[in-house]
């Protein structure tokens, strides 16, 4: 915690012991005691963010239009002349209006902020003795932190294991290698970051390797810390729909603005008062531009990313909530995706013979002895092979964590009574070259007999087979015969189990430099071990649904064609009708893009495929006009995920590296999971239309209301307050109580939307010119017909039925094509709230002789009341004429 200070070495430049001194940090971790106070003196290990908007300058922003304030001005000086009543109310329902636009953008905001916090990552640490997972946030200098390929770098590390530790830390030094981590001392004083190689860096990325060190800097005290206000300026981007929204907004406008200035100046010309015609024109104005709707969409993909956390998965991107609904590829994962990654041994090869775990010859009291390697028979070699070329580890609870191929190897050797740690006391591991998904194969070194060393190398079965030369026995050496041993692997990968191959080689002494292709040759083939994990039950609906949705899934794979095949076969992705094709990793590597552009579509399940291949499929299905999901977990899928159009990665398996790069994280790694975001996706794009129908068809019907009278040779038929109030009750909170709108029937029995489509696209344009006109038409008739009544009386009728015709709307409108009836009141609970409220306002508007005053209404008699809801239910019955004919259309 002290930094080095009095001769002015750095952490790089001590070695380990000075640095586990000077942090007080002891082999076993720290005590939980100590790391509270430690963090009770420097904090948490967390960047602090860029200022937020503050609340008040988010209340402020609501005033920012430049129409509003207009309208302020001009309500402030009419109270100057004359009408302070109207002033007052003016100003209130402005400021009422700002309030719910704040309200929606707070909540919008929040909603975002937690699922930030969700996404924050977590580290494995030794504390106490015993390995804890535990939020970055919770870092205290001198925590000892365990790093594994695909992590970020939590906190600044002096590094004390480093094991081809590979870190690229292009976001701190700009440098796009690699560099390689050693853990000796650097004696060397004023090294650049770069050359720091016993250091980890806070949020540089684990391409390779394993290792741990010791937490020297948290925080702000980290180099990035200390760079941090340079990165904080990735500003989450407009999504696509929101832009061009915003672009059709403003070319909208100036046509409203328009009509408005034709509005004053008829009224003008006609002989109205100029400040009511002023003000009247800038409240259509302010009606009528839909300057809210790219911040609408904001609030309704963020509550829409809220609601798809109960549904297990989490949005890193708010596009992705939008684009979901377009998605026309799902490619795929197979083990722990499309199956529940929980393995167990199926089969074991050894000796020429295929048996089950059970029938292994070998008993747990001769497990115990201390013979050396060599001189173990074969099957106990094999269960050795098992538990020392494995990197399981034993919580708390003797419960095995890691990877599950490999607890599964490591729970049948502790069946067998080959425990990994005992074994290791007297076996330990002399060196290794860990896992990876290139070379699909991993290797470690242990002593074998008489100064001599053991290399065991396990991997995808026919691998280890082609690298064998020959097949192990006690007796002698028998050389392997490849084209049986790999018949056999295939026969039991053709049974959907998972294969891994075990090879050893004998050394003198652990070669100096580990180059894997040397090491993980020659071998002599152990065994072969067959794995099985079932499909998730539920995957094999959910692939069904994904057809009928018009979406294609496809799996890609680490594994065998042939598991992969069965697998497929099993969830129903390989289809026989679609004639469906296996495509394998060396035949897509042979490929151009031009020649995978030409098979793509026909391909549905990609075996032994590199994580680097992806890419190209990736690649492929977008050149052929494919919107594609795709999902990864380990480190080198990250460019995969970034180029998807949505990147989906593992909550529980995947790596910090593919989830930083993803658009969204499946919580529970299931694939039922992406296709029920699928779906919730289109619901909420289908809402954000609907939302986008209900208001401009709403405040059309304003315009056409204002524009027409004067043309027909009527006055203006209402007063700037009415226009004011008809928007704030109706836009506000019916419009957002659709985005609750439950999914229509059809959602997932229809083709993907075209993300490139028109949003006005699908009848959606004609619909808001038709019934715009309708509502704007059925206020005018109104006016006409009671035009002899006092101005009052019409006035009120008028700005009724224009106020409860836009609720009939918005209920006709809950679905594109199903009848309200048929849908029932009660299914989007808070829309059928807040239209009863809007109602319930729009009454007291009439019948409150305070609310008379300020709106200069009158109370109408039952029968004016009764023709008012008779013809403010027109609109609602033409939408659902209109919808009863599209029924109609498509039963033809
Ligand atoms: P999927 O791509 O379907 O999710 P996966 O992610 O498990 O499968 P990889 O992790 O890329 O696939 O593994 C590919 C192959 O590498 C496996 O089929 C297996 O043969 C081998 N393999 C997997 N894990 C290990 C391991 N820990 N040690 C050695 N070999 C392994």
């Amino acid at each position: 915690m002290t930094p080095p200070d009095n001769n002015s070495l750095t952490w790089y430049q001590l070695d380990l012991n000075q640095v586990a001194e000077r942090l007080q940090s002891p082999d076993q971790g720290l005590t939980l005691s100590e790391v509270e106070t430690r963090r009770a003196e420097v904090g948490l290990n967390e960047l602090i963010e860029k200022q937020r908007k503050s609340i008040w300058m988010m209340f402020l922003d609501q005033f920012k239009d430049f129409m509003i304030l207009v309208l302020i001005a001009a309500a402030i000086i009419s109270g100057v002349i004359g009408e302070v009543a109207d002033t007052i109310a003016i100003t209130v329902i402005v400021l009422l209006n700002a309030i719910l636009g704040f309200i929606q953008e707070y909540r919008a905001e929040k909603a975002m902020a937690a699922l930030k916090k969700m996404a924050a990552p977590s580290a494995n640490v030794v504390r106490d003795d015993k390995i804890e997972t535990v939020p970055v946030g919770q870092l205290v200098p001198g925590d000892r932190v365990l790093l594994e390929a695909g992590n970020i770098v939590p906190a600044d590390l002096r590094l004390t294991e480093a094991v081809q530790l590979q870190i690229n830390e292009a976001a701190l030094t700009g440098e796009s290698l690699t560099v390689e981590k050693v853990t000796q001392a650097l004696p060397e004083a004023d090294l650049p970051l770069g050359d720091r190689k016993n250091l980890a860096f806070k949020g540089t990325l684990i391409t390779k390797g394993r290792g741990q060190g010791i937490v020297t800097e948290t925080g702000m005290q980290t180099q990035l810390g200390q760079i941090a206000t340079l990165l904080q300026d990735q500003e989450e981007g407009r999504t696509p729909l929101q832009k061009r929204l915003a672009t059709f907004g403003k070319k909208l406008a100036y046509v409203i603005l328009a009509i408005c200035a034709i509005v004053f100046i008829a009224g003008l010309s006609r002989g109205e008062p100029p400040l009511l015609m002023l003000l009247t024109s800038i409240s259509l104005a302010v009606a009528a531009i839909p300057e809210a709707l790219p911040a609408v969409i904001t609030i309704s993909l963020a509550l829409g990313a809220r609601k798809l956390v109960k549904q297990q998965a989490l949005i890193r991107k708010l596009p992705a909530v939008e684009t979901l609904g377009s998605v026309s590829y799902i490619c795929t994962d197979k083990t722990g995706t499309l199956t529940q990654n929980r393995m167990t041994v199926e089969q074991v090869y050894l000796n020429g013979e295929l048996v089950a775990p059970d029938e292994l010859p070998v008993t747990v009291e001769e497990s115990q002895t201390d013979q050396s390697l060599a001189e173990r028979s074969h099957p106990e070699l094999l269960l050795c092979a098992l538990a020392l070329c494995n990197d399981t580890r034993l919580d708390g609870d003797d419960e095995a964590i890691g990877d599950p191929t490999e607890t599964a190897l490591f729970e049948l050797a502790r069946e067998k009574g080959f425990l990994r740690e005992s074994l290791e006391k007297t076996f330990p591991r002399l060196a290794e070259i860990p896992f990876d998904a290139e070379r699909k194969l991993m290797t470690t070194f242990h002593p074998w007999s008489e100064g001599q060393v053991v290399s065991i190398t396990k991997g995808a079965a026919e691998e280890i087979v082609a690298r064998s030369t020959h097949e192990y026995s006690p007796a002698e050496q028998i050389e392997i015969n490849q084209e049986q041993v790999q018949s056999t692997a295939e026969q039991i990968a053709g049974e959907g189990l998972r294969t891994l191959g075990f090879g050893l080689r004998i050394w003198n002494a652990v070669p100096e430099t580990l180059i894997p292709e040397e090491v993980e040759s020659a071998l002599t083939l152990a065994g072969l071990i067959g794995m099985l994990d079932p499909p998730r039950p539920e995957v094999a609906e959910s692939v069904a649904l994904c057809r009928s949705a018009g979406i294609h899934p496809v799996m890609i794979t680490g594994d065998h064609p042939l598991t992969a095949e069965m697998i497929a076969r099993r969830v129903g992705i390989l289809d026989e009708q679609e004639k469906g094709v296996v495509l394998t990793g060396r035949q897509l590597e042979q490929m151009s893009l031009e020649a995978l552009e030409c098979q793509v579509e026909k391909v549905q399940v990609y075996a032994r495929v590199s994580p680097q291949q992806k890419l190209k499929i990736v690649q492929a299905l977008q050149d052929r006009g494919h919107f594609v999901a795709m999902t990864g977990d380990g480190v080198n899928d990250a460019p995969a995920l970034k180029r998807a159009d949505i990147g989906v990665a593992m909550g529980i398996t995947g790596t910090d590296v593919s989830r930083e790069a993803a658009h969204m994280i499946l919580l529970d790694d299931n694939f039922a999971t992406i296709v029920k975001t699928v779906r919730e996706g289109r619901r909420i794009f289908d809402n954000i239309r609907k939302f986008i129908k209900y208001t401009m068809t709403s405040n059309l019907g304003e315009i056409w209301t204002i524009f027409l009278a004067p043309l027909l040779g009527l006055p203006i038929p209402l007063l700037p307050i009415h226009i004011l109030w008809i928007n704030l009750v109706t836009d506000g909170v019916p419009g957002l109580a659709l985005t609750a709108e439950p999914g229509e029937k059809n959602l997932m029995q229809r083709p993907p939307r075209d993300p490139k489509e028109n949003i006005f696209a699908h009848g959606l344009g004609t619909h808001i010119i038709w019934v715009g006109l309708l509502m704007g038409a059925v206020s005018v008739v109104t006016q006409a017909w009671f035009i002899d009544h006092s101005q009052a009386h019409w006035q009120t009728m008028v700005f009724t039925v224009l106020c409860l015709s836009q609720m009939g709307h918005v209920l006709a409108i809950r679905s594109e094509r199903e009848s309200f009836f048929s849908q029932g009141p009660f299914t989007n609970k808070p829309l059928l709230a807040a239209v009863l409220l809007t109602f319930i306002l729009q009454m007291a508007t009439i019948y409150v002789p305070v609310l008379n005053r300020i709106f200069k209404t009158v109370p109408l008699t039952a029968g004016e009341l009764a023709i008012t809801l008779a013809l403010s239910s027109i609109v609602f019955i033409a939408v659902e004429v209109e919808k009863a004919c599209k029924r109609m259309r498509q039963q033809d």
